[in-house]
């Protein structure tokens, strides 16, 4: 049995922004109408038994527990603390970490107190320069929210409270320069930046994607990674980001994906499902106690990321015995056609599985493989210039 090492919970289902890009609400799957606002102190206290157990089976002796949404401080300081005191007390040791529009911690103080206590990481999603944040992260009257969530961000980057500031996590948007995009988070210093490719899939493609279905991997030593004159307009986005970020002459901060495409591209293992064929980790509590898959998976159909377990009735090996789980902990023999006999599959790992789903099955390539392939054989470009240059290792998987 692969262990989950990471529990993201759902402690609050709703938001206080209507962003239109969201998978929690916009996407194909709607389960949330159904659930509860927020998470009761009983299932909080049930997930952290389950926790426990399941790490007492594997060996665990620490596990990361992510508080999610719909936006979760929400759910208020008091409550908050109560959650966060269930899961303390009977967990095995937890790192806390928590994703947030940033807007509460303007309006609720006594949040912060309880964020330091617990020790939260706190990561906030803000979409880079003001214009381009504001053009899909809007509170329900319209307006925009960058001047509030900047603000969030400002506090959180404060002295006082600097030491929770895990990063910004920033959703591409073609329409915005990817480097002005970059730069405009940097002014925030944050320790770390994710940059998330826009959920899709094959049947409702990502924006600006109108792509047949590849029959065939990437062939070798196309330039574009791509097949011919197939434009990836993701990969030039994020060949911008990278060569911004890798050509500064000291490190500003850590990407997320560019550091794990280099991680694979030595030899290493990644820590996200993004890419990689590392197994499934990760799984998702909703706010009634149901146990999930990836909320990613909401982009591919309503109900996708259900598996009918939940912590009531269910432990945690029972969901990973699950064959959706099992599904994404088979490494290569997991992948499509396509993609296992792709030269690129161990870097890549077929890209984030929910945007594989197409005509009722996760076995295509990811609707973002021309973009990935690009931008893979770019950075192993990087690398294999600067390793030759220090006279190192060889960097793999890049070839071609
Ligand atoms: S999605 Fe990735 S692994 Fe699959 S064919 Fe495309 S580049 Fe190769």
């Amino acid at each position: 049995m692969v262990p989950f090492r990471q529990y993201l919970l759902k402690i609050h289902s709703r938001c206080n922004l209507a962003c239109d890009y969201c998978y929690m609400y916009e996407a194909a799957d709607q389960s949330w109408r159904d659930r509860p606002r927020r998470m009761a102190v009983g299932t909080a206290r049930r997930t952290a038994r389950r926790i426990a157990e399941h790490a007492d089976r594997c060996g665990l002796d620490e596990v990361g527990v992510i508080l999610h949404g719909g936006e979760p401080l929400l759910v208020g300081a008091g409550h908050l603390d109560e959650l966060l005191g269930e899961l303390a007390s009977s967990a095995p040791r937890v790192r806390f970490s928590l994703q947030t529009n940033g807007l509460r911690l303007l309006t609720e103080p006594a949040l912060w107190e309880v964020l330091h206590r617990y020790r939260v990481g706190v990561g906030v999603s803000l979409d880079g320069a003001a214009a381009d944040h504001d053009r899909h992260r809007r509170f329900r009257s319209g307006a925009g929210s960058w001047a509030r969530t900047a603000e969030a961000v400002r506090l959180l980057g404060s002295a006082e409270h600097r030491e929770l500031f895990a990063g910004l996590l920033c959703v591409v948007d073609l329409a915005a320069d990817p480097v002005a995009t970059y730069e405009a988070l940097l002014e925030f210093a944050p320790p770390r930046v994710d940059l998330l490719l826009p959920h899709g899939t094959w049947e409702a493609q990502p924006p600006g994607l109108r792509r047949a279905v590849p029959t065939a991997p990437p062939p070798a030593g196309a330039a574009t990674g791509a097949a011919a004159g197939e434009p990836a307009p993701y990969a030039r986005w994020l060949i911008a980001a990278f060569d911004r970020w890798y050509g500064a002459p000291r490190r500003e901060t850590g990407v997320r994906l560019f550091e794990e495409l280099a991680v694979l591209l030595l030899g290493g293992r990644a820590a996200s499902e993004a890419v990689g064929l590392a197994p499934v980790d990760l799984v998702v509590v909703e706010a009634d106690g149901s146990i999930e898959q990836a909320d990613s998976l909401k982009a591919a159909y309503d109900g996708a990321p259900g598996t009918g377990l939940d912590v009531w009735r269910h432990d945690f090996a029972d969901a990973a015995a699950h064959p959706a789980f099992r599904a994404r902990q088979r490494g290569l023999a997991g992948l499509g056609p396509v993609c296992a006999a792709c030269p690129l599959a161990r870097v890549c790992g077929g890209g984030l599985y929910a945007h594989r789903y197409g005509d009722g099955h996760f076995g295509w390539p990811s609707v973002y493989c021309a973009d990935l392939a690009r931008l893979i054989r770019h950075i192993g470009g990087r690398l294999r210039e600067d390793v030759a240059r220090l006279g190192g290792a060889p960097v793999t998987g890049a070839a071609g």
